[in-house]
């Protein structure tokens, strides 16, 4: 039987509920127990695959191809999980099954309303997880007292009821602002959020305390008596330098404790608390890292890039310093000499591909570590067309419908694949790799499986032509090349698929902890 977990956030947003939620998730781990998230977003889009990276960071794919929320792959780093379209759930879509049963006369005429109809598509898709795991840890988006969260506050009011005592809990996540002028911390809005929770009949059962500074035991006891918890219900979140140190500030309060205890668990192994040791690695090197994209302005929008590279040099004892570049910028080559390796992301659209290709051929001539992925790779791929295969014309059909020299190109199986992301290919897909290969030396096997995200393709038919140009192309899904690399050169590597949603706090990415290592060892 499965136990749940509930993370509420209130009074403000971006608190940080998919971190702590994660973090406690990896304690229970620890702890002996399997452990899930996953997340029910009240916002009405479908999916975040089209929404702008300004507004809502990184689109993160899951295994299975769903286009979904960068929470999950924050799920995934802390928890080692492979999250899929189970794992992220809007309104947007709840509403869209509900209406499309609606449509096919599935309600029998009924009238179809919030409660029950669209509380229990939500219940039955948080029990999805019924079974499959010890744990599952169940995400609220949004602030209580948001108007679209009102039906998802409900539906797990309703689940925690059925469930019955002991089997379910809710965590409430809140800000304790400390007001200057006044010298002190502020419990009124977590008061206010909380009896805001009450008044929908949901009882914390834990409340974390987001806030800049200690909590003492005085404010510790207000909060405990205005919200109705015991006062060692009553955790704190206090500004961590890296989130990564969270699970270890959790578990000196005990809070995985707690929640055994109030889900009446015990400990399915001793606790090892060398996991935290990961985390206090000494990073004795440093490395710099000129990260060439389109929305440099919000590192969100790069956010698994970051935490991939973040993670690589953790383990290698390296701190990464990323520093993000705009494409267009006229002056892109004179500001990235001096790093220590170049990095290309995904990205749709033309604007900025000029100045990424000659980024490309700066770090290919200068021996600087290149890792190029989806876009990043379809760019490596022109620019050895143009510059090394002499195909001066050299394009990709998503800039040019009509261009000659389409070498990466939209293939026509790819025009009729209709799934979660239209016709891109997203999702798993298993590749072979070379031996004798920089690929093959990084994962050291010749079978994988990445995620992908894309439309275009590096198109076959210039396959040879490339080769004997002098880049290799190092593995393939059938007959699409997946990874091309350069030869003698330290390190020059593009995938068409993206690395960095499956890079774990345990385990980082063998592409992007080789591409680090890499780095450190061009260090100039
Ligand atoms: N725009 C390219 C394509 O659709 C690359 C996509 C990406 O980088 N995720 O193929």
């Amino acid at each position: 039987m499965t136990k749940w977990i509930f993370v509420t956030g209130g009074v403000a947003s971006s608190l940080g509920k998919g971190v702590s939620g994660a973090s406690i998730g990896k304690l229970l781990q620890l702890n002996g127990f399997s452990a899930a998230m996953a997340k029910f977003d009240p916002y009405f889009n479908v999916d975040p695959g089209t929404m702008n990276p300004y507004q809502h960071g990184e689109v993160y794919v899951a295994s299975d191809g769903a286009e979904t929320d960068l929470d999950l792959g924050y799920y995934e780093r802390f928890l080692g999980m492979k999250t899929t379209k189970d794992n992220t759930n809007t309104s947007g879509d709840i509403y869209k099954t509900v209406i499309e049963k609606e449509i096919k006369g599935q309600y029998n005429g009924n009238t179809v309303q919030v409660i029950p109809h669209i509380t229990d598509e939500i219940k039955n898709r948080i029990n999805k997880f019924e079974g499959k795991v010890d744990i599952a840890l169940i995400e609220i988006g949004g602030t209580v007292g948001d108007i679209e969260g009102l039906p998802f506050l409900e539906a797990i009011r309703q689940f925690t009821l059925e469930k019955g005592k002991g089997n379910a809990l809710h965590i409430h996540l809140t800000l304790v602002p400390f007001i200057g002028a006044a010298m002190e911390l502020k419990t009124k809005p977590t008061q206010h959020s909380v009896a805001k929770l009450r008044e929908l009949g949901i009882m914390p059962d834990m409340i974390i305390c987001r806030s800049e500074k200690h909590l003492d035991d005085d404010v510790k006891k207000k909060i405990a008596l205005f919200c109705n918890v015991r006062k060692e219900a009553v955790m704190e979140a206090t500004d961590c330098q890296s989130i990564y140190q969270i699970p270890e500030a959790f578990y000196k309060q005990g809070i995985d404790k707690l929640v055994m205890k109030i889900l009446n668990l015990t400990p399915k192994k001793e606790f090892d608390t060398s996991w935290f040791d990961i985390i206090k690695k000494e990073l004795t090197k440093t490395t710099r890292i000129a990260v060439i994209g389109k929305y440099t302005g919000m590192k969100d929008a790069y956010k698994s890039i970051a935490e991939s590279l973040y993670l690589a040099g953790l383990h290698q004892g390296v701190k990464v310093e990323d520093v993000y570049f705009e494409a267009e910028d006229t002056d892109l080559i004179n500001k990235i000499k001096g790093f220590d390796g170049i990095l290309i992301p995904g990205g749709y659209g033309y604007r900025g591909v000029e100045g990424k290709i000659s980024a490309i051929t700066y770090a290919r001539e200068n021996n600087i570590p290149f890792f190029g992925i989806c876009l990043g790779m379809q760019c490596a791929v022109i620019e050895a067309a143009r510059n090394l295969a002499g195909i001066k014309d050299a394009a990709s059909g998503e800039f040019d419908n009509n261009a000659k020299e389409q070498v990466i190109a939209m293939l026509n199986n790819q025009k009729t694949i209709v799934n979660i992301g239209g016709t891109q290919r997203v999702g798993e897909y298993s590749a072979k790799i070379k031996k004798n290969t920089l690929a093959y030396k990084l994962y050291g096997r010749e079978d994988i499986v990445e995620r992908h995200r894309h439309r275009y393709e590096f198109n076959p038919a210039y396959a040879e032509k490339l080769e004997k140009a002098g880049l290799k192309i190092s593995a393939f899904h059938d007959n699409l090349p997946e990874i091309v690399e350069i030869e003698n050169h330290p390190f020059f590597i593009g995938c068409q698929f993206h690395p960095e949603f499956t890079s774990s706090i345990d385990k980082p990415h063998p592409v992007f902890a080789g591409f680090v290592e890499a780095c450190v060892k061009n260090h100039r």
